[in-house]
C-alpha cells in the first residue's frame, strides 16, 4: 500500500472514497426515509466535516435544509470546564429536526458539550451523524444515531480531516503508521 508523508508523520490508505460513498448512501437512504415531511436542517459541524456533509447532502433527496457552525472552545466556569461555543449559527431551531454532521467523535467532548447547548434552542428532535467514531476512545456519553464506521484508537486524516491543518483535501482517509 502506498503510503503518504504529511510533515513528520507517515500514512497509509484506510477507508476508500468508494467505501465511504457506499456508506454515504446507506445513511442518506436512512435519513431520507426517516425525516420525510420534517423538512430537517443539517448542521455542519466545520472544519473537518465540510467534505462528508457535502456528498451526503447530495444524496438527500427529501425537502431539508443546510447550515455551518464552528465551535470554538472556550473555559467555562470551574464546574464547567471547557465547552464550546457556537458560532455562525443564525437560523431558528425552535420546533426544527436538526440533524448534526460531524467528522469524528474521538473522546465525546466536543459534542457531550455542543448538544445540551442545542437541546436549549428549543429544536424538535435532534440527531447525530458521524462519519467516524471511535469507541475506544470515547470518555464521554454520546448518542450517536449514525456512524459511518467504528475505527480503533489510531490517528486519521483525509475527506476534510486533518494533521496540522493538511491533508483535507485527500478524496479518502488514511491512518497514522506507528
Ligand atoms: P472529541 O471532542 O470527540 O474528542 O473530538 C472531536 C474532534 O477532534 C473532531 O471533530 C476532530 O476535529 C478531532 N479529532 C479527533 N480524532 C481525530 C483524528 O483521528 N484525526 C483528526 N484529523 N482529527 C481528530
Amino acid at each position: 500500500m502506498a503510503s503518504i508523508q504529511i510533515l513528520d508523520k507517515s500514512f497509509v490508505p484506510y477507508i476508500s472514497k468508494e467505501k465511504i460513498q457506499l456508506r454515504i448512501e446507506e445513511i442518506a437512504n436512512d435519513i431520507n426515509q426517516k425525516f420525510e415531511g420534517k423538512k430537517p436542517i443539517f448542521l455542519a459541524i466545520l472544519n473537518g466535516s465540510f467534505m462528508f456533509v457535502s456528498d451526503l447532502f447530495k444524496e438527500i433527496t427529501i425537502e431539508s435544509e443546510i447550515s455551518f457552525v464552528k465551535l470554538i472552545s472556550y473555559e467555562g466556569t470551574s464546574s464547567t470546564g471547557t465547552v464550546k461555543k457556537a458560532l455562525g449559527l443564525e437560523t431558528d431551531l425552535h420546533d426544527r429536526h436538526v440533524i448534526i454532521v460531524e467528522d469524528i467523535v474521538d473522546t465525546g467532548n466536543t459534542m457531550a458539550s455542543f448538544i445540551p447547548d442545542l437541546e436549549k434552542s428549543g429544536a424538535a428532535t435532534i440527531t447525530l451523524v458521524t462519519l467516524l467514531h471511535k469507541p475506544d476512545a470515547t470518555v464521554k456519553d454520546v448518542k450517536i444515531d449514525y456512524c459511518g464506521f467504528s475505527i480503533p484508537d489510531k490517528f486519521v486524516v483525509g475527506y476534510g480531516l486533518d494533521y496540522d491543518q493538511l491533508g483535507r483535501n485527500l478524496p479518502e482517509i488514511y491512518q497514522l503508521v506507528d
